[in-house]
């Protein structure tokens, strides 16, 4: 009997590297074990939700069932892996246990929960996959006032949209700037200018403390001591990606599951991508490094071993009051800034040395210098 190729996983990793290895290989039996039901959503949909009254329904590209039919796999949902033994070369759940030829984790990360106190922590919610978006939309419909915690580029994404809802909104960050890590402070204020302009309450340098159950719903502590009152709160505080089955089979993690360049764990035969993986030491959680990690993680489970390579990749913010572009190195007091304001937004260029642009943002209208720049960037790696 020929073992099959094992995923764990359906989001974009899984089906990614599924749809991949099809085009290679449409012999070797192929079975994707998740713990969700296995239907193909776009997770980045998830970022306009709010605002474009999208039901979880409507995130979904394709049925489980259409998906294992036309990629000829076969896919077990609702279904999670709970132990891996690497020596035997099997994963189990419950009494069922699974041989493998390869194994590939693309178990994905877990939206992290900030340390708040109070009896309202259980009613945080978070908007890292579709079942955690089917039940958020539900718990918000209703509601009026909402708090985000986290002002990376989730939460700011998902702040904008909740407020162009016409919810009112309070995007609170411990960080000093709007995606500090991400952009220079000019194009950080530029976006927070805005976001207020558009109703958006933005409070950065500040935790939540406290979260406690009211009668008008969430009373909120903030660590400056102001208090607000909201109906809802959501945790956009980064991500944890999903070791513990790796864990406790021995695999090396760190960060996230350990992978060479071939994407490959500390163990033969076992593989990691997606938002779990970590690459050479680097977490890359954006569909394209995982578009081009499946691609290549493909070609090595069809017998022709090959290295992930990850060029300087486009990053879209989907902020409407404010679309913005960058790549490369983008923040930080290292940087030197060519900065070119029009009438149809900005075209900033980082330099190290005067003569090397190391990144570049471009905003509004702009953003179509990005593709050229992006060229250039790449020339000069
Ligand atoms: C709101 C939002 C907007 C985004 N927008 C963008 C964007 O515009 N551009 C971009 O590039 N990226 C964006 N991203 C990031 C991108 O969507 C992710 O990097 C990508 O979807 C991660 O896919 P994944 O398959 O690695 O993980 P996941 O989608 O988390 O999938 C993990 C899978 O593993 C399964 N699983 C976990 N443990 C087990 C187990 N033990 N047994 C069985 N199954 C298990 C889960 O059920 C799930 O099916 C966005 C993310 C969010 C949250």
């Amino acid at each position: 009997m020929q073992l099959p190729v094992v995923i764990i996983g359906s989001g974009f990793a899984g089906y990614q590297l599924a749809r991949e290895f099809r085009q290679l290989d449409n012999q070797t039996p192929v079975i994707i074990v998740t713990a969700d039901n296995g239907d193909d959503y776009s997770k980045p949909l998830i970022s306009h939700g709010f605002s474009r009254r999208l039901s979880a329904d409507a995130m979904i590209q394709k049925r489980c069932d259409a998906l294992a039919e036309e990629l000829a796999i076969t896919i077990l949902p609702n279904t999670r892996i709970t132990s891996l033994n690497a020596q035997n070369k099997t994963v189990s759940y419950g009494d069922e246990i699974i041989a493998y030829r390869d194994l590939v984790l693309a178990t994905g990360a877990e939206a992290a929960i900030p340390p708040v106190r109070g009896d309202g922590t259980t009613q945080i919610l978070t908007l890292n996959s579709l079942q955690e978006y089917r039940h958020a939309s539900k718990t918000i419909v209703d509601k009026q006032r909402v708090l985000v915690i986290g002002t990376g580029l989730i939460g700011t994404e998902i702040a904008l949209d909740l407020s162009l809802a016409n919810k009112e909104v309070w995007l609170v960050g411990m960080t000093e700037q709007l995606m500090g890590h991400l952009l220079p402070d000019f194009i950080s204020r530029e976006l927070q200018q805005r976001f207020q302009s558009s109703g958006c309450q933005v409070m950065t340098g500040l935790t939540v403390v406290e979260l406690t159950q009211s009668d008008s719903g969430l009373r909120v502590t903030l660590s400056d001591d102001r208090v607000i009152e909201v109906d809802a709160a959501i945790a956009a505080t980064g991500l944890r990606p999903r070791t513990a089955l790796a864990n406790a089979a021995g695999l090396r993690i760190n960060r996230g599951i350990c992978v060479d360049a071939c994407l490959q764990t500390s163990s033969p035969h076992i593989y990691a991508l997606g938002d779990g993986a970590e690459i050479s030491g680097t977490l890359l959680p954006y569909l394209q490094p995982i578009a081009l990690s499946a691609k290549a993680l493909a070609k090595t489970l069809a017998g022709n071993r090959t290295d992930v390579v990850i060029p300087a990749m486009p990053v879209i913010i989907k902020t409407p009051v404010m679309p913005i572009q960058l790549s490369g190195e983008t923040s930080g007091a290292h940087l030197s800034w060519l900065v070119e304001h029009t009438d149809n937004g900005m075209i900033a260029k980082a330099y190290i040395h005067e003569d090397k642009m190391v990144g570049y943002v471009v905003t509004d209208k702009q953003i179509a210098q990005g593709f050229s720049l992006l060229a250039q960037l790449r020339a000069t790696a």
